[in-house]
C-alpha cells in the first residue's frame, strides 16, 4: 500500500483512539445513547473539523461531516457506517466505515482534490439494536422512515426514543429535514462479520445485496398427557413433531442453498414448549424461523416448501396440528449495478482479490439504498468473528478496504456527473 494515498496508520490510529471509549469492565462497549457513545462522538467530530469538514448533527442525531464540491447543482456522495457498538462488542463493526471516510476527507484536503458532487461522511446514529429496542434509527430518518410508534418506544429507564434523539443533539419532530433526496450515492466499508474472506484469502468482498429477513412462526398443536402412563403410540407429542419440522427446515435450507440463485439460510433459534415439564407429554411448541434471503423468490419459495412440510409432518401424527404464521417481514435491499461496477472497476485497477457476496446481516445501508444508488465492500474479519471482544481486521486489511473506497469514489464522481450533464 506504500504508493496509495489512504495512510494506514492514521487510520488505524482513529480506530484505536475510538476503542478507549469502551465500559471498563466490558469492552469494547459504548452503546448509542451513553455518556460514552456522546464521547467518541466529539472525537470523531473533532476528526471531522481537523480534516476539513463542515460538521453538524441532523434531526435523526446522525453526526454528519461535509466536504462542497465545485458543482453545487450535483448531490452528494456519501461514505456512512456507525460508531455505536452492541453490549461485549467489537473496536471494528461500524467504526472502520466511519474511520475510513474521515481518511478520505484527510486524503481530498491533503491532496486538494476537488469532486464536481460534495463529499459526506456520516456516524449513523444507533445502528446497533439501541436500549429502546430498534436499530437503524438515524439511517431510517435518512429515509423518511423513523415514525411515531418508534419514537414513542422507552428504554429501560422510561425515556422515549424521541427524548433520546434530542439529547443526541438531533430533533425528532423536525426529523422530515433528515430525509435526503439529495444523495448521489452511498457507499459503507464494514468488516465482513463472516469467514468467507478471509478462508478465501481475498481482500475485498463487493457486496450485491443485504439479504432480506424474513420471520416466521412454526406452531405446532399436540396434547398434554402423562408422560408416565401413556403408551408411545397414544402420543400426540408436539415436540417430537416440531422436533422433524427443525431437521426439516434444515434440509430445504441446504437445498435452496444449492439450488437458488442467491445467498440464502434459515435457522430456528428461538422455541418455546409448553408446559415444558419433566412428566407431561409436550402439548404445544412454537419455533421462531429467521429466513435471510439475497433474493426475494428463494424467501417465497422456501415458505410454501415449509408449510407443505409443517403440514405433512403434523399430518403423520394423529392428534398434532401444525401451521406457519407469519412474524415479521424486511425485503432484501440489491446494491446499485452501476455502483458495483464502479466497485469491481476500482478493485481491479488497484489490484485487489475480490469476490462478490450478499451480506447476512442488516447495515445502515440498507436504509440509504431506499433513497440512493448504494453499495457496500467487507473487508475480512480474524475467523468470522464479530459482536465480541474478539473482533479484528488487520490495519493493512481495513486501508485496502478504505482504498478502495476512495479510488470508486472518484470514479462514480465523474460517472454521475456526466450522467447528469453539469
Ligand atoms: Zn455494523
Amino acid at each position: 500500500m506504500a504508493n496509495r494515498p489512504i495512510r494506514e496508520d492514521r487510520l488505524w490510529a482513529d480506530i484505536e483512539e475510538l476503542a478507549t471509549f469502551t465500559e471498563p469492565d466490558r469492552p469494547w462497549t459504548r452503546r448509542a445513547f451513553s455518556p460514552l457513545y456522546v464521547e467518541g462522538r466529539e472525537l470523531v467530530k473533532a476528526r471531522m473539523e481537523a480534516a476539513g469538514l463542515a460538521v453538524r448533527i441532523d434531526a435523526g442525531g446522525n453526526l454528519i461531516g461535509r466536504r462542497e464540491g465545485a458543482k453545487a447543482a450535483l448531490g452528494a456522495l456519501v461514505v456512512g457506517s456507525h460508531t455505536d457498538t452492541v453490549p461485549g462488542g467489537g473496536r471494528f463493526d461500524g467504526i472502520v466505515g466511519v474511520a475510513a471516510g474521515l481518511e478520505i476527507a484527510r486524503v481530498l484536503e491533503e491532496r486538494a482534490i476537488a469532486l464536481d458532487h460534495a463529499f459526506e461522511v456520516y456516524d449513523c446514529l444507533a445502528e446497533e439494536v439501541s436500549p429502546y429496542g430498534l436499530s437503524c434509527v438515524g439511517s431510517r430518518a435518512v429515509a423518511g422512515l423513523l415514525d411515531e410508534m418508534m419514537l414513542a418506544r422507552v428504554d429501560d429507564e422510561g425515556e422515549t426514543l424521541r427524548d433520546g434523539i434530542t439529547r443526541m443533539g438531533g430533533d425528532a419532530d423536525g426529523r422530515a429535514s433528515a430525509r435526503r433526496d439529495d444523495v448521489a450515492c452511498y457507499l459503507e466499508l464494514h468488516i465482513e462479520q463472516g469467514p468467507v474472506l478471509e478462508s478465501e484469502r481475498l481482500d475485498v468482498g463487493i457486496v450485491t445485496a443485504i439479504a432480506g429477513i424474513t420471520r416466521v412462526m412454526v406452531e405446532v398443536e399436540g396434547r398434554a398427557d402423562h408422560a408416565g402412563t401413556t403408551p408411545m403410540h397414544l402420543r400426540a407429542d408436539a415436540l417430537v413433531v416440531a422436533a422433524e419440522i427443525v431437521l426439516a427446515i434444515r434440509r430445504l435450507a441446504e437445498e435452496r442453498t444449492r439450488t437458488g440463485r442467491g445467498h440464502f439460510v434459515a435457522t430456528v433459534g428461538e422455541a418455546r414448549v409448553l408446559p415444558n415439564a419433566a412428566n407431561v407429554v409436550p402439548q404445544f411448541v412454537s419455533l421462531l424461523v429467521d429466513i435471510r434471503a439475497e433474493k426475494r423468490s428463494d424467501c417465497d419459495q422456501f415458505l410454501v416448501d415449509l408449510t407443505g412440510e409443517v403440514e405433512g409432518l403434523a399430518s403423520r401424527c394423529q392428534g398434532v396440528a401444525g401451521r406457519v404464521q407469519p412474524v415479521s417481514d424486511n425485503a432484501p435491499a440489491p446494491s446499485d449495478p452501476a455502483l458495483l461496477a464502479d466497485l469491481r472497476r476500482a478493485a481491479d485497477e488497484i489490484g485487489l482479490s475480490r469476490r462478490d457476496m450478499a451480506s447476512g446481516a442488516g447495515h445502515d445501508m440498507a436504509w440509504f439504498s431506499r433513497i440512493a444508488p448504494a453499495a457496500m465492500v467487507f473487508v475480512p474479519c480474524l475467523a468470522g468473528r464479530s459482536h465480541c471482544a474478539e473482533e479484528w481486521s488487520d490495519k493493512g486489511q481495513i486501508a485496502r478496504g478504505a482504498d478502495l473506497l476512495f479510488e470508486t469514489l472518484l470514479i462514480a464522481d465523474k460517472r454521475l456527473s456526466a450522467k447528469q450533464g453539469i
